[in-house]
């Protein structure tokens, strides 16, 4: 007798959705879930074990549960003057956003997001038991202002995701836009800029808009510009009063000594790791310019992936890549594909596969 998911007292509001679910598979090219392609150098990855070797004499005891280190670590990241009091850390932003929901969602209460964007916003606003409102982006996948400001008068949400750069599409917001929103959000506002540092040189991020927005939330992860999607940090910048808030939903010591040391040791080495983001902004630039020769349609990107197409069958073309042992993302609106800016032999390797599995 085969005893299901079906036959447990799961919540009915669980019943017959998907798990977060980007194939994990053994391939050479993998350009499918937005990682830094190059691994922590010899010396970051030495300092690391160092200061895990140090943590490990003190793993009887629980960590400093308010992360004190490394939020200020991070703080002096970020620049604007910001303190750790502003600053939150958890495992991965995937965390901090669901510590976001937990606080200022839940039952009765509604979430909203532009899509096409990133698939988790969705997943997280349910697994807290708040509703979610789905607001198309424009054609050329930018938020639609007027539509946003409408959407909000109606749904009146706790929470409105913006994501800038946007997963999978690349393309950024305007400050102007977010102030209107900010302006007119009852709730909290969270720009997820998980791949700011990947944003061209002219535009600009939501963390100069803190000083005026006191329920504006900056959420970023240290996954991709520093190389660290492994160690699973991600953090928010927001006012000392949002921190406060998330303290009443945190889990007691959820940030393991083991990833604080990690991660406060990988700040210390910003310089090389940002170094290494600047060549990837560069490969990503050059990949836009070959892939609009080639005659695809390309959206803007100011992140470390480029949204293309437009396929009749883009499933076809997504296999047709996986057989050439290129693995790229199926995802966004139909008709387009979404790849990971990769090293230059990555990104050569994508080329070749891209123009044989479209006959170009
Ligand atoms: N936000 C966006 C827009 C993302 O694309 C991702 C990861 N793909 C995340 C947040 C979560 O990243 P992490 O949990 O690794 O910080």
């Amino acid at each position: 007798m085969s005893f299901t998911l079906n036959d447990l007292p799961l919540r009915d509001d669980l019943r017959g959705q998907a798990p977060y679910g980007a194939p994990q598979l053994d391939v050479p090219v993998v350009l499918n879930t937005n990682e830094n392609p190059y691994a922590p150098s010899p010396e970051l990855a030495e300092a690391m074990s160092d200061a895990v070797a140090g943590t490990a004499l003190g793993l009887n005891r629980y960590p400093d549960r308010d992360a004190v280190r490394l939020r200020e670590g991070l703080a002096a990241y970020l620049g604007h003057g910001l303190t750790g009091a502003q600053v939150w850390a958890a495992n991965g932003s995937n965390e901090v956003l669901q510590q976001i929901l937990q606080a200022f969602g839940g039952p009765g209460r509604t979430a909203m997001g532009f899509e096409p964007s990133y698939s988790m916003h969705p997943v997280i606003t349910r697994g807290t038991n708040t509703s979610w409102v789905s607001v198309p982006r424009e054609a050329d996948f930018r938020v639609g202002v007027d539509t946003a400001l409408a959407a909000i008068a109606e749904h009146r949400p706790s929470v409105v995701f913006l994501t800038s750069p946007n997963n999978p599409t690349g393309t950024a917001i305007d400050l102007a836009d977010v102030r209107r929103i900010a302006d007119a959000a009852p709730g909290v506002v969270v720009v997820d800029e998980a791949y700011a540092e990947f944003r061209r040189a002219d535009t600009p991020s939501a963390l100069t808009l803190l000083p005026e927005y006191p329920r504006l939330i900056v959420s970023r992860t240290m996954s991709k510009a520093f190389a660290l999607a492994g160690a699973r940090v991600g953090y928010l910048a927001a006012h000392p009063a949002v921190v406060d808030a998330l303290q009443l939903v945190r889990l007691p010591y959820h940030l393991s000594a083991v990833t604080q040391a990690v991660a406060s040791t990988a700040l210390e080495y910003a310089g090389e790791l940002l170094a290494a983001v600047d060549d990837l902004r560069a490969e990503r630039d050059g990949l836009v310019a070959w892939l609009r020769d080639h005659g695809f349609s390309v959206a803007e990107s100011d992140a470390n992936f480029i949204m293309f197409g437009e396929f009749e069958d883009r499933t076809r073309v997504w296999e047709a890549m996986l057989e050439r042992q290129v693995l790229i993302r199926e995802v966004g609106p139909p008709g387009w594909l979404r790849v990971t800016v990769g090293t230059p032999a990555e990104t050569a390797a994508f080329r070749e596969a891209l123009l044989t599995a479209t006959g170009r």
